[in-house]
């Protein structure tokens, strides 16, 4: 399929084909958009069944990180790598190095970091071969703890819309992936604002501790969504709100740090028609985003972090605003503010130019 008529095309700028016939290396680096700034997002090693769909990933990942880095307030574009893994043994010190020749001839225009598949091992190897990745070992370090306190902030926000009041002392939450790297953070940040927590991850043993610690009930996992909660955290997988799901969920808002929470689009809507608030994904799982500008220029420091999380919590507060005003589902006000914004980067950039 053409890149210019796929359906997951968004205007981007740049699509890269990079083939290294030596290491095995098949990449396509998708630049979304430079309009706010450098594009940066993470790179996913997957066994693609083919080009076709390692093109669609990545063409869609890239547009989300554009819609997260300007809906975080970043100085930043949006943009992804994908890596078609190869079959067989390979050196993958050798194929990441070959991966950093790829990134380096943008010249900038796309910094990469890790994602699923890839370690900060491998980002490290790319190094080698250009000075364009971030998220390195020795850098900002693990993004959870960050990306779980404006989970944290986004939870508030959800609270005083669907309940009147962001005191989550006493609010009943219920968590997936509560041991996980992010969901153990919340976790712990909910446990210490008052909140009555409901937990579930295959991580069983992790599970049994975290809940000692923190008074929860654990539930089973398949259980999670049907839970008489206030609130549903979903911090594992994606597309958990999905027609099988959407009518057990008892709660009064969706907020998580997961990606792609909504299966579809359209659950955006069928969460609105059931009464439900829905924190969207990318806007209040930025926290991991926020914390990595300290890789680019330590005058991000911890104080910026902090002012950059507070305004995220502000920016969910008029999504859920505008979404309530308008009568149009939280994710797809989300997707118009974002894009404005990018169109108004876009026209500043032009007149500077
Ligand atoms: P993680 O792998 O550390 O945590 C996921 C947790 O979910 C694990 O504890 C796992 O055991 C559990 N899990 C897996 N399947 C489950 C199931 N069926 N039911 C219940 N629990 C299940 O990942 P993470 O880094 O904590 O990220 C969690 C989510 O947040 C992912 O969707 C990720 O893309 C998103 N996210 C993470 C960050 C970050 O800073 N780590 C930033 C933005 C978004």
């Amino acid at each position: 399929m053409s890149v210019f008529d796929h359906p997951a095309f968004d205007d981007h700028e740049k699509v890269l084909f990079a083939h290294d016939a030596k290491t095995g290396l098949k990449a396509i680096i998708a630049v979304h958009s430079t309009a706010n700034g450098p594009a940066i997002g993470g790179c996913r090693m997957w066994s693609y069944k083919d080009s076709s769909e390692a093109l669609t990933d990545v063409l869609r990942l890239s547009q989300g990180m554009s819609y997260k880095n300007i809906m975080a307030d970043l100085p930043l574009g949006g943009g992804k790598s994908v890596i078609m893994k190869p079959q067989g043994d390979f050196d993958r010190a050798e194929l990441f190095e070959a991966f950093g020749r790829a990134i380096d001839a943008l010249s900038g225009n796309y910094y990469s970091a890790e994602d699923v598949g890839v370690s900060p091992e491998d980002i490290l190897n790319a190094r080698r071969a250009t000075q364009y990745v971030v998220g390195l070992p020795g850098g900002t370090g693990d993004p959870s703890p960050v990306t779980a306190k404006g989970v944290f902030l986004g939870v508030k926000v959800a609270a005083e819309r669907a309940l009147g009041s962001s005191d989550l002392s006493g609010v009943k939450i219920a968590v997936q992936g509560a041991t996980g790297h992010v969901g153990a953070y919340l976790v712990q940040h909910l446990h210490e604002a008052g909140a009555e927590l409901f937990l579930a991850d295959i991580n069983e043993s992790a599970l049994k501790d975290l809940a000692a610690k923190t008074n929860s009930t654990i539930v089973p996992i398949d259980k999670i969504y049907g839970v008489e909660a206030d609130i549903f955290a979903p911090c594992a997988l994606g597309s958990v709100i999905n027609p099988d799901t959407i009518d057990t969920l008892k709660v009064k808002a969706v907020a998580g740090a997961a990606n792609n929470q909504l299966a579809t689009r359209d659950m955006g809507a069928e969460l609105q028609k059931r009464g439900i608030y829905y924190a969207p994904d990318y806007v209040i799982n930025a926290g991991g985003i926020i914390n990595i500008m300290g890789d680019l220029d330590p005058k991000y420091d911890a104080k910026w972090v902090e002012g950059k999380l507070q305004g995220l919590r502000q920016t969910l507060g008029e999504v859920m605003d505008r979404a309530e005003d308008e009568g149009t589902p939280a994710n797809i006000v989300a997707d118009k503010i974002a894009r404005e914004r990018i169109e108004d980067a876009r026209v500043r950039k032009a007149e500077a130019a």
